[in-house]
């Protein structure tokens, strides 16, 4: 059995709350995820409990893209463009079918924000400090050329274009490959586990107190170390550890919104001013185009961030105004999603001047937090934390580690020696998938999804046979990700492993009645479990579908 199956939990809580843990990682977006991976690989004897889904936070809410951070080049953070782009070549390198080259076109506009001269020098340098190879380095367009690759933008203010590469993914996928990776270097990961309280032995933090929020008790792990990986919720674990002083955090809400492909049939991904002097991505996805992102102070309930009519008006406002002759409306958006940005506040800057810079913070109890960064920087980010615990483990009990290694741990489903072999197993997933009349996109989406892994659930739809091939595949990846990734709940499997919620949420109605009676029988659900369940899933669907 997976040690990441649902089906395992009690034997690993009894597992987990037996152990003396070097460290104990608190959350499970792609930051704790991050840390885990590289404590574990590096020997030190790691757990990690998430309150929710593992990546239910900022990790499954974000633009989904591993990428260069040119936004950081217009404010001069010159250091910080050189660290993601190389960052980006290494993650493309560890999962090539999840992390894809996607080139990225600027239309340059007639009073626009960018000049063609400007653009060049500014995609020039990007290339140089994030290492862009040659093939995939910057072009600059002319008008026509430009309309040539995406003939929907509006050619009556169009002066030309820019394209370089970029790098697209899925956030929520990332970070359950990067914890099953964790888990084969024998760290303990569980999700639904909620840390209510810190315990400590005079004053230093010794552990945490837990709550299993699918069943009714209370968990207490011990560690010599804990780390918050916390995301937006950092500051509330600084409080009650009571260091929350000094640097805080700053949330901003970010908004994108889904249209079926058909609305919004851009042959590229398109990165585009707005008047108000910001920029949006328009990123074709499969059967679906999706837009983002707003930047706006946010100080609502950070269990519950939904998107508003406004969110989207300006959404819909800047792709109307980008590619006039789509003329998209409020009732085209299929799906939305809504996240928040974990920023460290700096005083007198707005949403998008703040530094999307990372922080690690030390409390006099030992605690230590990170914040802010980015998905791309989650290496890193994780490679600075373990330094520090390392650095500490060895001084204190005199032991040796091994030095970071995750730039060669390559994430599970991904073993590919380059792009050209993920284009060929497409190809091959999608001869297997004719027989029951799929296309290739939902051989692309399998792979993309799930890499290498898809054999495993193609395998499985033979058990399904008397089902409906849409049925049939749906199910066989429920029981992969129910045994393989640690799926409790329908949203888990419906949001956060395959993505339909967002990218395919018109396949979800007729999915649910097998779903539910699969997850019932795995789960043995009682008739008020079933409910609760249909409720949250329902609410869930809404959300995408609607705004407040
Ligand atoms: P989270 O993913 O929020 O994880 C923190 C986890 O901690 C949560 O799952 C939460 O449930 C858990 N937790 C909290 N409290 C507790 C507790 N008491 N006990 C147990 N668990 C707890 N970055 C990019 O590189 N590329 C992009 O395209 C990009 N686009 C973005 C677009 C938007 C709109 C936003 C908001 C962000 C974007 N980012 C992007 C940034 C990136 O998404 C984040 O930096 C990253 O996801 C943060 O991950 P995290 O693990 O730190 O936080």
């Amino acid at each position: 059995m997976s040690d990441l199956s649902a089906m395992n939990r009690s034997q690993l809580i009894d597992r987990m709350t037996s152990e003396h843990y070097d460290l104990v990682v608190v959350g499970g977006g792609i930051t704790g995820a991050g840390i885990a991976l590289d404590a574990a690989s590096r020997g030190i004897k790691t757990a990690l409990v998430e309150k929710n889904d593992f990546a239910s936070g900022t990790s499954s809410r974000s633009t989904k893209l591993i990428h260069g951070g040119l936004r950081y080049l217009k404010q001069f953070e010159i250091g910080l463009v050189r660290e993601v782009g190389r960052e980006r070549a290494i993650v493309h390198r560890l999962a090539p079918h999840l992390v894809r080259a996607e080139k990225m076109l600027i239309p340059l506009i007639k009073n626009g924000t960018f000049g063609k001269f400007s653009t060049s020098m500014g995609l020039m340098v990007y290339d140089v400090l994030a290492g862009v190879e040659k093939e995939d380095q910057r072009k600059m367009l002319s008008k026509e050329e430009t309309l040539s690759e995406e003939p929907l933008l509006d050619a009556s203010n169009l002066e030309g274009g820019g394209l370089y590469a970029e790098y697209r993914t899925d956030d929520s996928r990332l970070t359950i490959e990067v914890i099953k990776t964790a888990t084969t270097f024998g760290a303990d990961l569980i999700n639904y586990v909620q840390v209510d309280e810190f315990l400590y032995d005079q004053g230093t933090v010794t552990g945490v107190k837990c709550a299993d929020l699918l069943g009714s008790q209370s968990i207490s792990l011990k560690a010599a170390y804990v780390v918050s990986a916390a995301g937006p919720w950092v500051d509330r674990l600084r409080s009650k550890d009571k260091s929350l002083e000094g640097k805080h955090l700053h949330l901003t809400k970010g908004v994108h919104l889904v249209v079926p492909h058909a609305r919004l049939p851009l042959k590229h991904s398109v990165y585009f001013d707005v008047s108000d002097g910001r920029m949006i991505f328009a990123i074709p996805r499969n059967r679906v185009t999706y837009v983002g992102t707003t930047d706006t102070d946010y100080h609502g309930d950070i269990n519950h961030v939904v998107t508003t009519r406004q969110d989207l008006d300006y959404l819909i406002d800047a792709v109307n105004h980008t590619f006039p002759s789509v003329d998209i409306a409020i009732d085209d958006v299929i799906s939305n999603w809504a996240g928040l940005r974990p920023l460290i506040n700096e005083e007198g800057k707005s949403a998008s001047e703040i530094s999307r810079k990372d922080e690690v913070f030390e409390s006099d109890s030992g605690l230590i937090s990170i914040a802010g960064g980015k998905l791309t920087g989650y290496r890193k980010m994780a490679q600075k934390v373990v330094d520090i615990v390392a650095k500490r483990l060895r001084k204190e009990q005199n032991r040796a580690f091994k030095k970071c290694m995750t730039d060669e741990i390559v994430l599970s489903g991904g073993i590919f020696d380059n792009p050209e072999a993920v284009a060929a197993y497409i190809d091959l997933i999608a001869r297997k998938l004719e027989g029951f009349g799929f296309d290739h996109l939902q051989a692309n989406y399998l792979v993309s999804n799930y890499g290498r892994q898809t054999d495993e659930i193609l395998d499985k739809m033979a058990d399904y046979q008397d089902d409906e091939p849409d049925v049939a595949l749906a199910r066989a990846e429920l029981w992969y990700t129910v045994n393989n990734e640690m799926v409790h709940q329908p949203l888990d499997f419906i949001g956060r492993r395959s993505g339909r919620l967002y990218f395919d949420i018109r396949s979800v109605p007729p999915l649910i009645p097998s779903l539910f009676k699969d997850l019932a029988h795995y789960f043995n659900w009682s008739e008020n479990e079933q409910v609760k369940a249909k409720e949250d899933l329902d609410r869930a669907l809404f959300e995408a579908e609607n705004f407040t």
